[in-house]
């Protein structure tokens, strides 16, 4: 083995591999189509030139290969590998056998073989590099070794199972990546339009919050302006409430609310069995005041006895003008005599006002008739017409007085 492996390297440095060939075929059954040492660590699958392959192809088709192809593929650089030996070998078999060498075919095809524990089982498990068990069996079988042939379409059998279940695992993994593949791109598009629904869905939770908010704003100052709205129409209608029962200049109750509640005291007090008198005042000579000093003045003049009204009646009395220059009082509760007290005190603070502020030198007084609802038909209407006529005999008896109603319709002065 040493001696022929010396005799290919020496081939490779003369180039003379022909010669090589004719020296491997002397030596019959011994080793021809030697690879070097160093590829026996070959990690990889070993690559197989094409001139190769070509001459594989023309094996298959029954061809004519010879020798002399062989020596030439030999011959070419880069040097043979093992496999590319290992495919020569089984060249060299075909060709042994076709020229009736069934022997020195069996040498060429084990030559071959054992070029295999150079190379990847891998590289093996494909026919190119198992066809050969089923040429050694056919082979053994034409010399009658058919124990030979047994083994050697064993193992054929078994690098051909080998192959296919090699084959189909790399089918079964070309469509687990396929498949895995799509469905990756399947979750991923899945995980795409999940995200985009949770895009949307916070999106639309968003707008929802927005409109919400919007609604409630809007709400809100609809509830305000409402609110504002009747307010003011509680305003407005107090207001005028305020008005109808108010006399403009003074700010005194005006003579429809005078008329209104007298008619409620004097219904109560009969009721109750109570009294109440009413007075009624009217400024002397007043028209001379608005003669002398304006009607302006004369405005003045009725707005300081109101106020001096107001502040002379009780918390419970109800002071009101009844227009002009007159006032009247209900007075719930009092007596006539009372009543009469009442009216002197209000008539001496008219008296005794000071006129100077407005510029009127003279003084100003009122007189005054008072009438107690026992002595009329319990009504405020015929009560206040007593208090009227008693203020009549007032001013009859010379003004600036007080007079009580008579009954008997002869007034008394006091
Ligand atoms: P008497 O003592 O008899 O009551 O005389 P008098 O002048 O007060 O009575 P008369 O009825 O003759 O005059 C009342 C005057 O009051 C007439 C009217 O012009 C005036 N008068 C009525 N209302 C107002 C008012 O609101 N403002 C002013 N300035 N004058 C008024
Ligand atoms: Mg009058
Ligand atoms: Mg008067």
């Amino acid at each position: 083995m040493l001696a022929s492996t010396t005799k290919v390297l020496a081939a490779k440095n003369t180039a003379s591999l022909v010669t090589l060939q004719t020296i491997a075929y002397q030596e019959q059954n011994t080793i021809t189509h030697s690879a070097p040492n160093n590829m026996l660590d070959s990690k990889v699958e070993l690559e197989v030139r094409p001139s190769i392959f070509t001459l594989i192809d023309k094996m298959k088709n029954n061809d004519n290969v010879s020798h002399e192809m062989l020596s030439q593929i030999e011959s070419e650089l880069p040097p043979l590998n093992a496999a590319e030996y290992y495919l020569l070998n089984y060249l060299s078999a075909y060709i042994s056998y076709h020229n009736g060498e069934i022997q020195k075919a069996i040498n060429w095809a084990n030559k071959a073989i054992s070029y295999e524990e150079q190379m990847l089982q891998s590289q093996l498990a494909t026919p190119l590099f198992f066809d050969i068990y089923l040429a050694l069996a056919k082979y053994h079988s034409e010399l009658g070794q058919y124990k030979r042939a047994y083994d050697a379409k064993r193992s054929y059998m078994n690098r051909y199972s080998d192959s296919l279940m090699n084959m189909k695992d790399s089918r079964i993994k070309a469509l687990d990546e396929k498949y895995g593949t799509a469905i990756k791109q399947n979750e991923n598009l899945l995980l795409e339009s999940q995200n985009e629904l949770k895009r949307l869905k916070i999106k639309e939770a968003e707008n929802e919050k927005y409109i919400q908010l919007r609604n409630l704003v809007i709400l809100s100052l609809v509830g305000l302006l409402f609110l504002a709205l009747i307010l003011r129409q509680v305003h407005v209608s107090n207001r005028l409430r305020v008005i109808a029962k108010t006399d403009a200049l003074t700010g005194l109750f005006n003579r429809r609310s005078l008329f209104k509640k007298g008619n409620l005291l004097v219904n109560e007090a009969v009721k109750e069995g109570n009294t109440v008198s009413a007075i009624l005042l009217d400024i002397d000579f007043f028209k001379s005041v608005n003669d002398n000093y304006g009607h302006d003045v004369g405005d003045k003049v009725i707005k300081m006895v109101a106020e001096v009204g107001t502040e002379t009646i009780r918390s419970r009395d109800y002071y009101a003008r009844l227009g002009g220059e007159e006032f009247a009082a209900i007075l719930p509760g009092a007596s006539l005599e009372e009543s009469k007290a009442f009216a002197e005190r209000l008539r001496e603070k008219v008296e005794q006002l000071d006129l100077s502020t407005i510029n009127i030198e003279r003084k100003i007084t009122v007189s005054i008739g008072v009438a107690n609802l026992a002595q009329v038909t319990p009504s405020f209407d015929i009560l206040l017409h007593a208090a009227d006529e008693a203020m009549y005999n007032a001013k009859e008896q010379g003004r600036n007085r007080v007079c009580c109603y008579q009954p008997s319709e002869t007034t008394a002065s006091t």
